[in-house]
């Protein structure tokens, strides 16, 4: 770990808000600049090694918000399912390199593997770009009234349990295997679980994407 991924810096909670059953939008105020795309690091305890989430905000915005799941087994998301306004949180400075840029784009995500492509459209680089999100049930498509305005025909959800009129009904997998003529001079970008990531990337290799046309972050 670098020192830019480990230095803790003292942040408060402004809110965490529930926005689907297992789903809450954390904000605090934005104490550093970012590339759309980047993650921090975020602890409660600064003996806890931080774990590392997407930032959701666009890059000139105040607030600095993520977006995050709970997980049951895990031990820092319940505790920050509870945090209320005032409350300390540690951040690390942003890092890393899945950046968000102008070029036509493919932008592919499961479950909170969205925020990434949310700091990337609210700080302005929507435009040539397709957004397709996974997910199991309908209400887990987070923003979806918004991003439905927002990018029009240009955004695909995929739902697995769950059917509605507009939304493809099955994995991420299958909707990308039905695609035919998939532009091999955009940039597909893969952001969610590795199971997810590696079968979507080798979709895009057989339909004949270049491979350096990938760019993947993988969650867990
Ligand atoms: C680059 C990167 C960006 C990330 N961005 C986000 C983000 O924007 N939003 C977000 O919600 N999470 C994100 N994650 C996942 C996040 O870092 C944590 O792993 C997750 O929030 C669990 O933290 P925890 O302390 O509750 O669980 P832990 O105590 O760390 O883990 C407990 C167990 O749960 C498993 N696990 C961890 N994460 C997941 C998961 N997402 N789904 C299923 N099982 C899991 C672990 O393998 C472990 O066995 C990101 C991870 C990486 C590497």
């Amino acid at each position: 770990m670098t020192e830019e991924q480990t230095k803790l810096f003292t942040n408060k909670i402004i809110t965490v808000e529930q926005i689907a059953p297992e789903a809450f939008i954390l904000a605090m105020p934005r104490l550093h600049d970012f590339v759309p795309g980047q993650v921090v690091g975020l602890t409660l305890d600064e003996t806890d090694p931080p774990r590392l989430y997407s930032i959701a905000s666009g890059a000139r915005e105040d607030e600095m918000r993520i977006l995050f799941n709970i997980i049951p087994q895990g031990s820092l998301t319940k505790k920050l399912s509870k945090l209320k306004k005032g409350d300390r949180i540690y951040v690390t400075e942003p890092f890393g390199s899945f950046y968000g840029k102008a070029d036509p784009a493919f932008w592919i995500a499961t479950g909170t593997g969205i925020a990434p492509y949310l700091s990337m459209y609210r700080s302005g680089l929507e435009k040539n770009k397709v957004l397709i999100h996974g997910s199991r049930s309908l209400d887990s498509f987070y923003f979806q009234k918004e991003l439905k305005e927002k990018f029009g025909d240009h955004y695909i959800r995929c739902c697995t349990r769950e059917s509605d009129r507009d939304v493809f009904k099955g994995r991420i997998t299958e909707y990308l295997r039905q695609q035919r003529n998939l532009p091999t001079d955009y940039k597909y970008y893969l952001c969610g679980g590795s199971e997810m990531v590696v079968e979507v990337r080798d979709i895009l290799v057989d339909k004949g994407i270049p491979f350096g046309n990938i760019v993947a972050e993988i969650y867990f």
